[in-house]
């Protein structure tokens, strides 16, 4: 299911239970940004979405990976240049080394990094967000307060920490810097997305409540 979030902001929600995929973002402002793939033989839901929006894939820009997990990443296989991939250099390590014999896993163009990230006349954020994976990323959009989670955190849950690279205090010590931001849009990897900063910040309380104690 597609659906607006805010002004260039779009959201492909996941909802096929039996399958394991990722929830997909689109940034259309002046550049075009879409933000984890997903499975790639089960990126007709994406492309249903774009082929509404008249977006074909050699027109979008830039290809954002919060981290490496084929049902995140694995369709970024489908693009090809002039569209730019783009992941953290530890998780495209990480990544390469545990996956590398079972998909296909392109060269970022570039890798992300701590700190500011501009892309076309928008500014985003990079966070560094360690514990699902060792080179996972939150990204902040500032001018719309829209926090891409991948699997850090979801709605009433948090990532899994024990998958291979995982680590729980690491994880915990993610969620807290990101807990603070001024979120009005979280945007996770999995399972419903949330709109409200009340709601938003009673998720990170939940999460921090009853999560954390397993972490
Ligand atoms: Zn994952």
């Amino acid at each position: 299911m597609m659906m607006k979030v805010a002004d260039g902001l779009y959201a492909f929600i996941w909802q096929d239970y039996a399958q394991n995929n990722c929830n997909s973002y689109l940034i259309d402002s002046g550049k075009k940004i879409l933000i984890d793939p997903g499975h790639k033989h089960l990126f007709p839901l994406v492309q249903k979405g774009l082929d509404s929006l008249n977006i074909s894939l050699d027109m979008i820009d830039v290809v954002v990976a919060t981290h490496g997990h084929p049902d995140h990443l694995e369709a970024v296989s489908l693009f090809k240049s002039p569209t730019k991939f783009t992941m953290h250099q530890r998780e495209y390590e990480y990544i390469v080394d545990l996956a590398g014999d079972y998909y296909k896993i392109p060269e970022p163009d570039f890798y992300l990094r701590q700190g500011d990230l501009t892309i076309g006349d928008e500014q985003f954020e990079v966070i560094e967000a360690p514990g699902h994976t060792p080179g996972s990323i939150c990204l902040y959009w500032g001018a719309r307060k829209a926090l891409f989670t991948g699997d850090v955190v979801f709605q009433q849950g948090i990532g899994r920490a024990d998958l291979p690279g995982g680590n729980g205090s690491h994880l915990k010590e993610s969620i807290r810097k990101i807990m603070g931001l001024d979120v009005e849009h979280l945007l996770t990897g999995h399972g419903g997305m949330m709109s409200g900063k009340k709601a938003v910040q009673e998720n990170f309380h939940v999460i921090e409540d009853y999560w954390f104690r397993y972490l």
